[in-house]
């Protein structure tokens, strides 16, 4: 009796310290005034977690070498709400290349340096409904960058940072980046490296873009901050805790630090929306309703405006380029907490 009851007691304890809410930051309150309570968040986090946890499908990226030697069985979740609660299961530790969600924080410091109107003027933000490399869409599309989502449009976007030289950008960047974190962040050296010596198709994207007078900076050199910024490692924490600070109108939930402006916000969230996902971005906002963006380092972040965001790491990508289950852990919660931002009652409506 006794050593049953014991054994229950380990089995809760277990379940209660694998699901890991870290209590609430500096203000010692327990409960978010905007997200649904702390443990109800953990165990629909743990139900997709234990529901897609032996899902096989997909591979991970291999035309960058690095990618394809990460462990493909990695598996992370975590939840950061606005008021900095934090919820977390299985491999958040792991360090991984942030790859394309990089775009995002790229954005972001571009607007804060240019304002939305110039950076919607010289990148745009159109669907290009091809891969996410593809050189047809800036041949075909009017602005030929297309958004600042697509690598073409992204390297266009990391030419507008400011700097005297490519080190000072560089800097810029990964300190704009580590500043959403809240944490100091690091370049994945092997990664860079990997992704430098095989990134031929990159640098043509940056000649064609030249030939269209849309690039801003040195092709090549742009293209080099752009692998740069792809290479900075990140956990699955740090990346949800970047993504609450989008879903606290730019403010660090943790650091309390304005990051991104207010105005600015609107802007990235729907471009996340049009195209996170790249060319499969439309049937996710069919299924999930949420601004996302996914990295061929097996990365996808959600935002939940005004709420938290959740981050899920795990290295099989479907044939978009996206981790496949990321997106069904995503699409699995999104749906238990009703975050769809389309939902009528999501809103507040009956
Ligand atoms: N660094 C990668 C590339 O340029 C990023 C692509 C991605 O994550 N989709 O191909």
């Amino acid at each position: 009796m006794i050593a049953k009851r014991v054994s229950v007691f380990f089995l809760v304890l277990v379940i209660a310290t694998s699901v890991v809410p870290v209590p609430l930051s500096a203000q010692g309150s327990n409960v978010s005034p905007v997200a649904p309570r702390k443990e109800l968040v953990a165990s629909v986090v743990r139900e997709a977690y234990d529901k897609f946890r032996s899902d096989t499908s997909g591979k991970n990226a291999d035309y960058i070498p690095a990618l394809a030697e990460v462990d493909s069985k990695l598996f992370g979740v975590a939840v950061v709400s606005t008021d900095n609660q934090v919820v977390t299961i299985g491999d958040i530790n792991y360090s991984f290349s942030i790859q394309s969600i990089s775009k995002v924080f790229t954005l972001a410091l571009a607007m804060n340096e240019l304002g939305p109107d110039e950076v919607f003027k010289r990148i745009g933000s159109e669907p290009t409904g091809r891969a996410f490399n593809s050189v047809e869409a800036v041949v075909d599309m009017p602005t030929h960058t297309g958004n600042p989502l697509v690598n073409a449009g992204a390297i266009a976007t990391a030419s507008l940072v400011s700097g005297k030289t490519e080190d000072e950008k560089w800097n810029k960047i990964l300190a704009f980046y580590s500043k959403a974190a809240g944490e100091k962040l690091k370049l994945i050296d092997e990664v860079y490296k990997s992704e430098a010596a095989t990134n031929a198709g990159n640098k043509a994207l940056s000649m064609l873009l030249a030939k269209y007078e849309r690039i801003y900076s040195d092709p090549f050199e742009s293209v080099d901050v752009y692998t740069k910024q792809c290479s900075v490692g990140v956990n699955a924490i740090q990346l949800a805790r970047m993504g609450a600070t989008l879903a606290n109108n730019g403010v660090n939930p943790a650091t309390h630090e304005q990051v991104i402006k207010r105005e600015d916000i609107p802007y990235i969230l729907s471009t996340m929306m049009m195209a996170g996902l790249y060319d499969s971005s439309g049937g996710w906002a069919w299924h999930v309703g949420l601004p996302a963006k996914s990295g061929v380092g097996g990365g996808i972040v959600a935002v939940v405006p005004g709420k938290g965001a959740i981050a899920v790491f795990a290295p099989r990508l479907d044939d978009a380029g996206n981790s496949v289950k990321a997106q069904r852990v995503i699409e699995y919660v999104a749906n238990k907490l009703d975050y769809n931002l389309y939902s009528p009652s999501s809103v507040g409506l009956k």
